[in-house]
């Protein structure tokens, strides 16, 4: 596989973890695709739960406590989700019957810059194989931006669940939909940790 302009960039370490991944998971760079390359029907989803959301943030690339994840409502990247951040989500075929998700996750309130490109690859049945962002220098498979993706995916899949499924309400919903709930302006959503909460009710 030849190096694209985005592996190229990467410092050396970077770039051997880079080409790792998407040579063991998915056989091309996410990177060099185009929009047309990509499904955007729910139906090729990968169905991502809650479990396996937990387990690759917390078992798998430790960013998260598992004390976090359970109040996983106070997260940054839960936040960025609701706040309909992420967009553009859309999935393509990977190795290994696994699932490549692709989005595009807006800087919080620097909402005036370019999105970030994030990516996760998971199998079918919603385990996370591996993930990837380019908010920081190259390394980062866990981050605000990559735990946003997966809570869409999420919401996607419960979407594809419990809604009758014709063809056309298969079709990926949702960044209309996460606009229809009701975000508050950035300075009112109370950041706070639900530890802090449960300290103030006693
Ligand atoms: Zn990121």
């Amino acid at each position: 596989m030849e190096d694209t302009n985005y592996v190229k960039q990467l410092n050396e370490p970077a770039r051997r973890r880079y080409r790792e991944k998407i040579t063991a998971h998915i056989g091309y760079d996410p990177y060099q695709l185009k929009k047309n390359d990509f499904s955007r029907d729910l139906s090729d989803l990968p169905a991502v739960e809650a479990m396996d959301i937990t387990s690759y943030l917390v078992l798998h690339t430790a960013y998260y406590t598992a004390s976090q994840m359970k109040a996983y409502k106070s997260l940054e990247a839960f936040n960025y989700f609701v706040c309909g951040w992420v967009n553009d989500l859309a999935t393509k075929e990977a190795l290994n019957k696994c699932r490549l998700v692709f989005a595009r996750v807006n800087h919080s309130q620097r909402s005036g810059e370019t999105p970030l490109k994030t990516w996760i690859v998971a199998k079918e049945d919603g385990e996370v194989v591996t993930a990837h962002c380019n908010c920081m220098a190259g390394l980062s498979e866990s981050c605000s931006h990559v735990g946003a993706v997966l809570f869409a995916i999420e919401a996607g899949v419960k979407m594809r669940e419990t809604a009758s499924c014709t063809t056309e309400k298969c079709k990926w919903l949702m960044p209309s939909h996460v606009k229809k709930i009701p975000a508050a302006p950035v300075a009112m959503i109370d950041f706070s940790s639900a530890k802090s909460k449960k300290q103030k009710t006693g």
